[in-house]
């Protein structure tokens, strides 16, 4: 790549950020669509975040992706969000058009992203969330604004999972899909589950040992499970599932369809999705 002087800019902004691969990817999607742009971390402290944001406006940059712990504070810096990003409460890309910062939230989207790329489907589907917290909020989101699903959310804390659900049932017309169930993880059953995802850190760096309530799980073959987590690739979770007879899906495609979904939204570009997990899928592992 040849870094000239008509080269744009992209950030990822957030803290910490340089574990993230978002830079392999982006730089990977703007060679292989030949563009002159160029994907950049910044480590940003939460006194400056304000000044970060409003950077993107002074330097002219074409946008930015935006990670922990920043998604929701960011919002009050941007001059328009997407209802997607309203509803979740939380935006992880920005586009700078002439000017002008736009939110949205491409999380959830990218989850769903990944399901279909593997050929799953979600309408009249039951998908049970584990978790309450910021993914799961943003794939609950999405989905039932995009499909006519049921959703199960099941959390320690209930209350996180209620406020989901009453986003969803609580607006006119906005969504096509239910949360038809919030429960305590007591009180977890999958019966009735066509899609399970893990959408807490159990399974990953101090709980890497652990499977997430575990002695309620009772899975059926014709279950798809899926995982957050792609590091380690596969979690214990996804590896009993798998010797359960269920489809597994790791946090890989989620990550990759996320970043898909905003580099179309600065380029309107694709990035190969089987190409680029390959990559990734390779620095994992090696
Ligand atoms: P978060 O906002 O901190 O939420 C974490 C959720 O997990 C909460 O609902 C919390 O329950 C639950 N939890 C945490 N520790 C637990 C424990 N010991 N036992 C039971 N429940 C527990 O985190 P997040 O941003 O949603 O991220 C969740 C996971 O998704 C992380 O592993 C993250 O790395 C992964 N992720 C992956 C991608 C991807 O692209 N693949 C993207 C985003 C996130 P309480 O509410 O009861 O505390």
């Amino acid at each position: 790549m040849i870094i000239n002087g008509k080269t744009r800019t992209v950030a990822l902004i957030g803290n910490p950020v340089e574990h993230s691969f978002s830079p392999f990817m982006h730089n990977y999607g703007f060679k292989t669509n030949d563009l002159n742009m160029i994907y950049i971390n910044h480590t940003v402290k939460k006194v400056s975040l304000k000044e970060g944001i409003q950077g993107i406006k002074a330097l002219n940059y074409l946008g930015a992706n935006i990670t922990y712990p920043y998604k929701t504070e960011v919002i009050q810096y941007l001059d328009e969000i997407s209802k997607e990003a309203r509803l979740i409460g939380a935006v992880n890309t920005i586009k700078n058009e002439n000017g002008n910062l736009i939110g949205y939230n491409t999380d959830g989207l990218g989850f769903i992203f990944g399901l279909n790329q593997e050929g799953v489907k979600i309408k009249r589907k039951t998908i049970c969330i584990l978790g309450a917290g910021g993914a799961a909020r943003s794939i609950v989101i999405s989905l039932c604004l995009k499909f006519n699903c049921k959703v199960v959310i099941c959390n320690r804390d209930i209350k996180k999972a209620e406020e989901i659900s009453y986003i969803v049932n609580n607006s006119d017309r906005d969504f096509l899909g239910r949360v038809v169930g919030v429960i305590d993880p007591n009180e977890l059953h999958l019966k009735n589950v066509d899609i399970l995802i893990n959408c807490t850190p159990i399974g990953m760096g101090e709980f890497k040992e652990i499977i997430p309530f575990e002695s309620k799980l009772k899975f059926n073959k014709r279950m798809i499970v899926c995982d957050l987590i792609y590091n380690p690739y596969e979690t214990k979770f996804l590896n009993l599932a798998k010797r359960r007879g269920c489809i597994t899906y790791n946090g890989l495609n989620m990550l990759i369809g996320q970043g898909i979904l905003a580099f179309k939204i600065w380029t309107n570009k694709k990035i190969n999705f089987s190409e680029v997990r390959e990559e990734i899928k390779n620095i994992i592992q090696n």
